[in-house]
């Protein structure tokens, strides 16, 4: 019983896989992160099933897909009755502790269930000084947010019963939207950080959502996202979020000779000789802000995995980091998530495992966030429930694919059109070569957005010859085998873990 593994495990929410730096992009450095990978494994296709936070988190926690835990959308909180793998561990004699980022509810029927210690932040939370939830009571801490999360594991960790083996679940707030970084962070990335090559995507070849996302860093970026001065009043301060937020959009206007950008914190004013400078200025402002605030997060990976060495626990703990979903850093001109295009649909991964897992190894496989749980529990030497759909990771990561492994990945999103961001509605399925996504533009649970009445399309993409996902190829003859293919592969899926197609 006594060297049954320890997990910790660490998410951040809306972290890119690019924006770590043993992912290759060079756009920033994350030493603590790397560590990970150098002394344990990296995944590179990594799948969240629904790229959005709420319903992101409870595919993790119960192992099973969004219509079987009812969390489809961010207005669905969890029942915290249903069983989940904090809950098996608890029962199996771990230690069990959340804290940070729940996003799944509050209140008696949705608040934390399974853990012996939880802290956890309302709704999004603050960067700074953040109001917590604490084992049911509202409290009011002072810092900044990644560095609270971080004490609150770490005195977890040191004041736990240390006989028993423990599982945590440390969840960071960053580096969620509006972006804040810690003062000491704010030198971090002086020098321009690369455009990515579809920043200026015209969208044409793709299905009508691509356009029609409100997701542009040109066009959608707000004053609070870029830690700009809103002005008072007026037309010219751009339009609401959305109907009645008070977050207004930066505007992006032909003409930018009247337009004037003021930095919240120095007064620093910005003036623009063309809409092109205004655009890559966003982009700019936007990745440093969202690169400092990761600074943060590694830092902070690093004194947990410092107080692992110093407690001699680094042998004995799988250390896991990923994020709830991806999020675009500018690709299709785009920031946020909800689509199944790669940069929000690939999750990072990171894990190591000393015992069992080879350093600086890396695994191709796909795996999806529905594994994690089955995962934590094989590790744990406990029978995975026969209501979790996933399937344990843990031959993977031991570099031992089993021979059935299934290489699919089955994504769906059900927030048709919401007014902040009119993101479609969409699912389908990757394997290692293609994506096959329909999008069947039904409003879904959300009063007020149940829209409707889009042209239903469907796309292909080969992600081999085509990896930035620039031309769809489902109408393309000469790939009328692989959508036949792919179609049946998705009517299999959707069979296989019981979802209905939506005809
Ligand atoms: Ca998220």
């Amino acid at each position: 019983m006594t060297d049954r593994p320890n997990i910790l495990f660490i998410m951040a929410d809306d972290h890119a896989a690019k924006a770590i730096s043993c992912y290759g992009s060079g756009i920033n450095q994350t030493l603590h992160l790397d560590r990970l990978a150098t002394e344990g494994m990296r995944l590179d296709h990594c799948c969240v099933t629904n790229s959005i936070c709420t319903p992101s988190r409870a595919a993790i926690l119960t192992g099973t897909y969004n219509h079987v835990n009812g969390v489809t959308t961010l207005n669905t909180p969890i029942d915290n009755r249903l069983p989940h793998v904090a809950k098996h561990l608890q029962a199996a004699g771990y230690q069990t502790a959340m804290v940070g980022k729940w996003h799944l509810g509050e209140g008696a029927a949705h608040e934390p269930t399974g853990f012996d210690f939880w802290s956890v932040l309302p709704g999004q939370g603050d960067y700074f000084d953040p109001d917590m939830i604490e084992m049911g009571k509202d409290i009011h801490t002072s810092g900044y947010a990644t560095d609270i999360i971080t004490d609150k594991s770490l005195n977890w960790l040191n004041s736990r019963d240390k006989t028993k083996p423990f599982f945590l679940m440390c969840h960071h707030k960053a580096p969620h939207r509006a972006w804040e970084p810690h003062p000491k962070h704010k030198h971090l990335y002086q020098d321009d950080i690369q455009i990515p090559d579809t920043f200026d995507d015209d969208y044409k070849h793709r299905a009508k959502a691509a356009a029609e996302a409100k997701m542009r860093i040109k066009d959608d970026m707000t004053y609070a996202d870029l830690g700009l001065v809103q002005p008072e009043g007026g037309d010219e301060v751009g339009t609401p979020q959305s109907p009645g937020n008070l977050n207004r959009k930066i505007p992006n206007p032909d003409d930018v000779s009247d337009l004037r950008l003021i930095d919240k914190d120095t007064g620093e004013v910005f003036t623009f000789d063309s809409q092109e400078a205004l655009g890559r200025f966003k982009y700019q402002r936007y990745m440093k802000r969202y690169l400092q605030v990761i600074a943060s997060i590694d830092e902070n990976v690093g004194r947990l995995l410092d107080y692992l060495d110093e407690a001699g626990l680094s042998e004995n703990t799988i250390v896991i980091y990923t994020s709830d979903q991806g999020f675009f850093l500018g690709e299709h001109g785009w920031f946020d998530k909800r689509f199944m295009y790669e940069e929000s649909f690939q999750m990072p991964f990171l894990v190591r495992y000393p015992k069992e897992i080879p350093a600086n190894s890396l695994c191709t496989n796909i795996a999806c966030n529905v594994d994690f749980a089955p995962t934590f529990l094989d590790f744990a030497g406990e029978t995975i429930p026969a209501y979790m759909q996933g399937r344990s990771l843990r031959p993977l990561l031991n570099g031992q694919a089993p021979e059935d492994w299934q290489n699919i990945a089955y994504h769906r999103y059900w927030m048709h059109r919401d007014p902040d961001h009119n993101a479609y509605a969409h699912y389908g399925i990757r394997n290692q070569r293609y994506k096959l996504i329909y999008w069947y533009n039904e409003g879904f649970d959300l009063p007020g957005t149940n829209q409707g009445g889009e042209d239903k399309e469907w796309e292909l993409f080969d992600c081999q010859k085509d990896p930035l996902e620039l031309f769809n190829l489902y109408h393309d003859p000469a790939y009328k085998d692989v959508v036949a293919m792919m179609t049946a592969a998705l009517t299999d899926k959707m069979a296989e873990i019981g979802d209905i197609p939506m005809h």
